[in-house]
């Protein structure tokens, strides 16, 4: 089955930006290195600016944004900026687009920060980027925003609603990955009430109806996302798909259509480097079936029984690219 692929996250430019001797191109040193993209047929790629909370996150996603803009003006043979232009000649395209996203909003302003520092700080990193495919209020933990998947308890914060008042009508997607169940709860309810132009999405998420996780959705929140017209990329970490099986992957990804949420599921695979990730248990990563970027197209071929033509291609980039092209159009 030989079909574009869209993928909704990868950690390239934490890894580039942390990493010394990080290579973009070395398949023996992340699992999203571009020879595995073109391998994949991956055609947009989005490459999130990763940071946890700390006092210098604001300095290290100012660097992975330099590193996205590096990428494209050096790498012109294979990479191209995958925004409005290019989805539009889709078709055409020969390229790996590529579109960064914010993954912690802590990239926007420390714990500190004013919020002219904020402001400030999101129109630099807007201004070098040129879109922003999603932003993430949190990653695992708490910061000033709100609360991470392992923040239990912790919601929404009034700094949350202001930088959701911000990004209002700015055609940026709120990602609602890394969310506590309550945070997810608190910007849906804050969108409703404010009335608020903020398309939602999940971009790496699986089911938590398949593998009762944190960090997986539950139905509620999917069907959800669903409803609102967003889209949700199945996530490709063993520690989310379920720890021992993995075709588990396959069910995760069928569950989406079975709910409901068939113009929404898409691939969210979550490739990053693992060379120094401090929980072992986690080892491996990933299962030899969705090791690296490489396998998208054998996973397709995996579900031809379960999914029809149409509903194989909106898994791999339909849905994913009817988004962007109607958000950005
Ligand atoms: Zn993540």
């Amino acid at each position: 089955m030989n079909l574009p692929i869209v993928d909704m996250h990868c950690d390239m430019l934490s890894f580039l930006a942390t990493v010394p001797g990080a290579n973009p191109f070395a398949p023996d040193q992340i699992a999203c290195a571009i020879p595995l993209l073109t391998k994949g047929n991956v055609r947009m790629q989005v490459m999130a600016i990763y940071t946890d909370v700390r006092p210098e996150s604001t300095n290290l996603a100012i660097k992975q944004a330099t590193i996205f803009q590096n990428l494209l003006k050096e790498n012109t043979d294979v990479l191209g900026y995958a925004g409005q232009e290019f989805l539009k000649n889709w078709e055409n395209q020969s390229q790996i687009g590529i579109i960064a996203s914010v993954e912690n909003a802590t990239g926007f302003g420390n714990e500190q920060a004013s919020w002219k520092e904020i402001h400030t700080q999101f129109d630099k990193l807007l201004d070098q980027v040129g879109k922003f495919a999603y932003i993430s209020l949190t990653h695992h933990t708490e910061n000033r925003f709100g609360g991470g998947n392992y923040a239990d308890g912790i919601g929404l914060k009034d700094d949350g609603k202001r930088l959701l008042d911000h990004i209002a009508g700015k055609q940026i997607p709120i990602d609602l990955s890394h969310t506590s169940d309550l945070l997810a709860e608190g910007i849906l309810n804050h969108i409703d009430l404010q009335k608020l132009d903020i398309p939602v999405i999940a971009s790496h998420s699986n089911f938590r109806f398949i593998w009762n996780h944190r960090r997986n959705l539950t139905d509620e929140f999917a069907k959800e996302i669903a409803h609102r017209g967003g889209i949700i990329g199945v996530n490709f970490l063993r520690a989310f798909l379920d720890t021992d099986v993995p075709e588990r992957l396959f069910d995760h990804l069928l569950h989406g259509f079975a709910i409901g949420a068939e113009k929404s599921v898409c691939f969210g695979a979550d490739f990053f480097y693992t060379g120094n990730f401090p929980d072992q248990s986690r080892i491996p990563f990933y299962f030899p079936l969705a090791e690296n970027a490489g396998k998208y197209l054998s996973i397709l071929d995996h579900l031809e029984t379960d999914l029809d033509k149409n509903q194989l291609k909106d898994l791999a980039y339909g849905n994913a690219l009817n988004f962007y092209r109607k958000l950005w159009s």
